[in-house]
This record gives C-alpha cells, structure tokens and sequence, in this order.
C-alpha cells in the first residue's frame, strides 16, 4: 500500500482523510437503466452534497460519506476483468469519480487507460470539470459518453447543497469543452430542488444549449430519513423560506418540477429522459 500524503498537498482538506482500501473485483453487475456494470474508483465522496442518498444504497454511515476511501487494486483488477466482461461500464455510479483527490491520485485516470486498452463502452456522470484533463483518453474509447450533474446554474445556491462540489459554472464550461472535443454529452439535472433548480432556469437552458449538448436527462429529489434536517441546516439555506421544507416533501410539487424541467429541456431542443 502506498502512503496517500504526497497525493494530499494543496488538495481540500477533506483529502487528508481518504484511506486506500482493497477490492476483489472493478466491477460489478448494474441495475441502473443503460448500465451492465458499474465501477467506483473511489468509497464516499468529498462533494459531500446534502442530498447525496449513495450512502444510504451502499449502507455507509451518512456522517462519515465525506471521508474518501481509493481502492487501490482497482487498475490491475480492471486489466484482467475489462476485456472478458461486455456491455456498457457506468464510472461512477456510487460516488463521483472527480472528486479533489482524483487531481493527485489520478486512479480514474488509470482505470480509463485500461478501458482504453480493452475499448470498452464507458458512461461517465461526474459534477467535476476535473473530467476535461481525461478527455485524450475518453476520445479514445468506442461511443464514450459524458454526463455533467447540474442541479442549478446559481453558483451561490449549488454551494449551499453541494458545498464540495466544483460550482456549476465550471461544470458548465466543462460541458463545452467536452463537446468542443467531440464527445458525446448529456446534462443531468438532477436533484431537481424547489427555488434552486428553477431559479435561473433560463441561464440554465442557455448555457447547456450554448455548450453544444443535445440531450438532458432528469431526477428528482428523493428524501431519505435525516436528509431534508440536513439541507435546510445548510448556511444559506434558511433564505429559501419557510416553505421550502414543506416543498420539498411534497411528491406532487416534486412530479410537477419534473415535468416543468422535462418541458423546458424540450422546448430548447434537448432530448429528454428522465433517469428512474
Ligand atoms: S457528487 Fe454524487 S456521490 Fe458525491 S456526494 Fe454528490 S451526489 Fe453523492
């Protein structure tokens, strides 16, 4: 095992706390729609985004999810597993492969090498602009796909419910030079918030429009137990208003947020799918 410091300088502090872990396999069987399997390079994840309900799917503690675990077989498993397994790989499904530590640790980096080297059909969903460093090996790869997380383009209201995450203007600047690459791209707008995804909706459509991307796909808010406690305990969050909360309860005022998002995503030409 190697000793994670030299990784760690300059990097957010939340960086200082990721472990290397083992695993047995890179990857495992998908039951998420348009994925046959999935691989996580990384346990928890430093954006740390109050919404995140990933530790609830992978039952780790929700107070610990921002403390960062690299597997650290990950390249070699991937080597033998790439080329006798078929079908389209999601990177990552359970946490954000460009998260801080992945600037030092380039360990998605070396998984996609591999993929490369098996070309592998690969998904990527990132909320990092970290993914433009990767594009060389990403153009490499058959019909590799990118999604870019913007839940909102309000840089100040992203930092409230996503306070490790690089803003949205960054993500969406990313999403630009993806397709000025020549990558195919989506934008996942999703979680869908009330008073965060709306506002600056039309900023919104223009920009993902204006980068070149043709297709959005969109979820909504799912609450899991303790997570809404948590999003209106964010600073800032106690300018959306009392009935924020309720809101954010509502299933039907969710539907309908949904279907406005869908609606506007059409009405700018996007192809629109919405993800469960
Ligand atoms: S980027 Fe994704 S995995 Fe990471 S905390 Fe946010 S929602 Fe969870």
């Amino acid at each position: 095992m190697r000793d994670l410091d030299s990784f760690c300088e300059g990097l957010p502090s939340a960086a200082s706390k990721v472990r290397w872990v083992e695993c047995k396999s890179a990857m495992s069987p998908s039951r998420l729609p348009g994925l046959d399997l999935t691989l996580n390079p990384y346990q928890g994840c430093a954006h740390d985004c109050t919404y995140c309900y990933a530790p609830y799917l992978m039952r780790r503690e929700r107070e610990r999810w921002s403390e960062v675990s690299a597997k650290a077989d990950l390249p070699r498993l991937l080597r033998a597993e790439a080329s006798k397994r078929r079908g389209v790989i999601g990177l990552s499904t359970a946490t954000d492969p460009y998260q801080p530590i992945e600037a030092g640790l380039r360990l998605t980096r070396r998984c996609l090498e591999e993929l490369v080297r098996a070309q592998a059909r690969v998904s990527v969903l990132t909320k990092s602009d970290l993914v433009v460093r990767d594009a060389d090996l990403l153009m490499k790869l058959p019909k590799a796909e990118v999604g870019i997380t913007i839940t909102t383009s309000r840089d100040d209201l992203a930092r409230i419910f996503e306070p490790g995450a690089p803003p949205p203007s960054r993500r969406l600047r990313a999403l630009r030079e993806l397709n000025e690459a020549g990558l195919d791209t989506y934008v996942f707008i999703g979680p869908i918030i009330p008073y965060v995804t709306d506002a600056g909706m039309d900023e919104l459509m223009a920009a993902i429009v204006g980068s070149g991307c043709r297709r959005a796909m969109t979820d909504r808010l799912r609450l899991r137990p303790g997570m809404l406690a948590r999003m209106t305990s964010r600073p800032g969050a106690e300018a959306l208003g009392d009935d924020f909360a309720p809101l954010c309860s509502s299933e039907q005022y969710l539907a309908a947020m949904e279907r406005m998002v869908s609606d506007r995503c059409a009405a700018h030409g996007l192809r629109v799918q919405n993800a469960f």
